[in-house]
């Protein structure tokens, strides 16, 4: 199992030539999912090599401009590059009805691939996609428009078999499936080996939580209690908790305080207001987060990280 996130934006609002506004890519197991599309996103994705046609589910955490103003080029270019497979877009509903409105700068009919549109909920946290490996739960937050979070939680895998008893026993293809999901091996001398000698226990799921942008929230702390990565905005420097509180935005240890009480392992933080210059990014930003939670990093565009 692979499990990774490409950080393609993590600047608000404004975009500076250090970073662009907010967009990622988390590929699990070869499927992207992009999260968020600035308006930089294409040109990102081709920077670092992200295989855009792969791309088949889409999550915008809210409309505001900084997480869904590329979303129009990157519909256009998927036109333009004959694109088939269905696209799914999992957004607030009133996307569907801008992209289809008469004034839309986009012709969904005319693009050559359907686009499907899932509407996101905003009362309680809810499973908005499943395969067979990947679980996606969309996080009401609390910001000054409808806007959800996003948590990808793997399923459990199945266990391994160990490769000497497949040998051992002569085991069948049907034997072996069953044994992985579970099964304890009849032979037909009457003997029965149980599951736990056949296999090995298979590594413990990961999650991954994307929250921004957002009041910092006991409820986000509930919803990402366990998880191993959570990515959270942290929009302004600790002595600006008032402005934040004003603009529904969360502070370097609002953030920090968040993922402390949830036990994450490890603390990403994002989604910096552009009055902070690059160097302040690691020596103001993360420094702050660092002091209420060691493994907190600051993102910066570009950058990969393993779940
Ligand atoms: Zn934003
Ligand atoms: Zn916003």
């Amino acid at each position: 199992m692979s499990f990774q996130v490409k950080i393609l934006g993590c600047g608000s609002a404004l975009p500076s030539k250090h970073r662009y506004a907010t967009a990622q890519v988390v590929t699990h197991n070869t499927h992207p999912f992009l999260v968020d599309c600035a308006e930089s996103t294409q040109i990102q994705m081709n920077r670092f090599g992200i295989r855009t046609a792969a791309i088949k589910h889409i999550f915008i955490s809210h409309l505001h401009g900084d997480h869904f103003y590329g979303l129009f080029g990157l519909l256009s270019s998927y036109g333009l590059l004959g694109r088939e497979n269905d696209l799914y877009i999992h957004a607030h509903p009133d996307l569907q009805k801008m992209l289809e409105g008469e004034y839309s700068p986009i012709k969904l009919n005319e693009l050559g691939f359907k686009t499907i549109f899932v509407p996101l909920t905003y009362d309680s946290v809810q499973l908005i996609y499943e395969d067979k490996a990947i679980e996606v739960y969309s996080v009401p937050v609390n910001h000054r428009i409808p806007t959800c979070g996003f948590i990808f939680k793997e399923k459990p895998a199945l266990k391994n078999i160990r490769p000497e008893m497949i040998t051992k026993y002569d085991l069948s293809i049907a034997e072996i499936v069953a044994i992985k999901e579970g099964s304890d091996l009849h032979l037909q001398n009457g003997e029965t080996i149980p599951n736990t000698e056949l296999t090995i226990e298979p590594p413990a799921p990961k999650s991954y939580a994307f929250i921004t942008d957002t009041l910092a929230l006991k409820s986000v702390e509930e919803a990402v209690k366990g998880c191993n990565v959570l990515y959270h905005e942290a929009t302004y420097d600790k002595t600006l908790a008032e402005r934040a509180k004003l603009t529904f935005h969360t502070t370097t240890a609002q953030a920090a305080q968040i993922a402390k009480n949830a036990g994450v392992e490890r603390l990403i933080i994002g989604h910096y207001s552009h009055r902070y210059g690059n160097d302040q990014i690691k020596s103001l930003l993360e420094v702050e987060t660092q002091e209420v939670f060691k493994n907190s990093t600051a993102a910066e565009d570009g950058m990969e990280f393993t779940v």
